[in-house]
């Protein structure tokens, strides 16, 4: 690519210590050149944040949402070299990065539109008690590759419009579109505002544990996840946690199978499975089993898998080299353990390419079933008891998100009471918004994001509680 990538500090570029490449997953050759920081560049980032803080909380709030509805506009009005930029370092197909894109505009100005809320907790005549909620200061916004975008617009959005200041971090495989947002944000907001550094996965924990960030927000594994939390302890730092997930999708015997099985299909293979809520197991019931697989398998082989910038690319590659090589573990142990009905190899040609795979048969502490896959590739188990499944949906670390399928909706909705984790969609799937706050349970998180409760996870709740003068004894 003929362009050359700055990070951001204090509103100006900043070319950094050096470069390195940023591989297209579709090709292994590489898109551009990605610059670097160090831990100088690091401290001056959070020093240009911390010196932007002050005036910026001081900035009327109708102002800063103001300018974060701008941003929208601005990244709306380059939606066309965002997603190609995107489809190029990530892999996703360009239909799909632009939808990527138009959610991140569709969340910005949904949160332009929130505000923190102020509670009037008590007031009886004589004593008044106000909450009301300030910004934190320094945010630090780390990001993983699977949707570089948008999971960085769900931290700018609501940091900047409760009047925090920010310094992000994306990962190194994906860090292109990140970069090109910088530069969108030092046209509209204020220097140091917005600050974006660069690494090659060495510098997470240095910005975690700099003593004038105050607050972390993450998004990435659950091993990562705990370091961060272990660093945040130090200086009692705020932290919000999206961490990795083992979605279990629950079929029940009511619903039609080609129907219900489309949907299941779609929401294992979106984004060739690099979902954090993504579909990683399904259990379906024993009568319609072989049909279900069968649909499945029927699917996955007509998927067309691509470059994700080739007209017509239903699925594009997994997304760097060592999540190829750990997908390609799984499978490895899984063609052993179970029946591959549907893809199983990958694609011998250039880049990261595995073909959605369906797995029958296997038992359930088969990795493949126990851990995240975060690929193309899907366990289909088979239940008789309805309880029994749900105690198997339930037996992982993991508590993001899942999904039930019935045609009695109630009783799906009764079902999905009792799976523990954060998010239950009924009948759908990924069914982000937001205005609905997303949170993992048990070790797929800490905290949440989007809606008013994620908001509010970049303020401090700030009581004043006042009696007249006389009240003093
Ligand atoms: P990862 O944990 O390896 O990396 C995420 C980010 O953390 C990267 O920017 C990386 O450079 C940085 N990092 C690495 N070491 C660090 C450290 N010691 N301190 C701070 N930061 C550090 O994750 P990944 O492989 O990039 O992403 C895939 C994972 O992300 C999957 O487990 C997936 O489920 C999860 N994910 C979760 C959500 C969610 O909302 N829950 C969304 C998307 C992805």
């Amino acid at each position: 690519m003929d362009r050359s990538f700055f990070m951001t500090i204090d509103g100006k570029p900043e070319s950094g210590i050096g470069q390195f490449d940023v591989i297209n997953p579709a090709t292994e050759l590489p898109v551009a050149q990605c610059p670097k920081a160090d831990e100088a560049i690091v401290d001056r980032a959070v020093a240009a944040a911390k010196s932007a803080f002050p005036a910026w909380a001081a900035t009327p709030i109708e102002t800063r949402a103001a300018l974060v509805d701008l941003l929208a506009d601005a990244l709306q009005s380059r939606i066309g070299e965002f997603a190609s930029l995107l489809t190029a370092e990530q892999g996703k197909p360009v239909d799909q990065a632009q939808y990527e894109i138009m959610g991140s505009v569709f969340t910005l100005k949904a949160f332009a539109q929130m505000r923190p809320e102020q509670k009037l907790l008590k007031d009886d005549g004589h004593n008044r008690v106000i909450e009301h909620r300030t910004p934190l200061g320094v945010v630090a916004a780390i990001t993983p590759w699977n949707f570089p975008v948008i999971l960085v617009i769900n931290k700018l959005g609501p940091a900047l419009v409760t009047g925090n200041t920010m310094v992000i971090k994306p990962a190194p495989t994906t860090p292109l579109t990140t970069l090109l947002l910088g530069e969108l944000c030092a046209e509209i907001l204020p220097p140091g505002v917005v600050n974006v550094i660069c690494d090659q996965n060495d510098l997470g924990a240095y910005l975690t544990q700099h003593p004038d960030v105050a607050k972390i927000a993450f998004t990435g594994s659950t091993a990562t996840g705990k370091r961060v939390m272990a660093s945040a302890a130090a200086d009692v730092k705020r932290v919000t946690l999206e961490l990795g997930g083992n979605d279990a999708a629950i079929v029940l015997d009511d619903v039609d199978v080609r129907q219900v099985a489309a949907k299941v299909y779609g929401g294992a293979m979106a984004n060739a499975g690099q979902i954090c809520v993504a579909i990683k197991r399904a259990y379906v019931p024993a009568p319609m089993y072989d049909d279900f697989c069968d649909e499945l398998a029927r699917l996955a082989k007509a998927a067309v898998v691509d470059d994700g910038s080739k007209q017509g690319a239903t699925i594009g590659p997994i997304q760097n080299k060592a999540q190829y090589d750990k997908v390609k573990a799984l499978l490895a142990d899984a063609r052993e353990r179970g029946t591959v009905i549907a893809g199983g190899e990958a694609l011998d040609r250039p880049g990261y390419f595995i073909p959605p795979t369906i797995v029958r048969d296997l038992p359930d502490d088969a990795p493949l079933v126990r851990e995240e896959q975060f690929g193309p590739v899907l366990p289909v188990l088979k239940y008789t008891d309805i309880d029994d499944v749900i105690a198997r949906a339930n037996d992982s670390d993991y508590g993001l998100g899942g999904t039930v399928w019935g045609r009695d909706v109630e009783r799906a909705t009764a079902v999905a009471m009792k799976i523990d984790t954060g998010t239950v969609w009924v009948n759908q799937y990924l069914a982000i918004d937001a205005n609905i706050p997303f949170r993992g349970s048990k070790q797929s998180g800490f905290g949440g994001e989007l809606g008013q409760a994620g908001l509010d996870e970049y303020t401090q709740a700030h009581i004043i509680n006042a009696v007249p003068l006389e009240a003093m004894a």
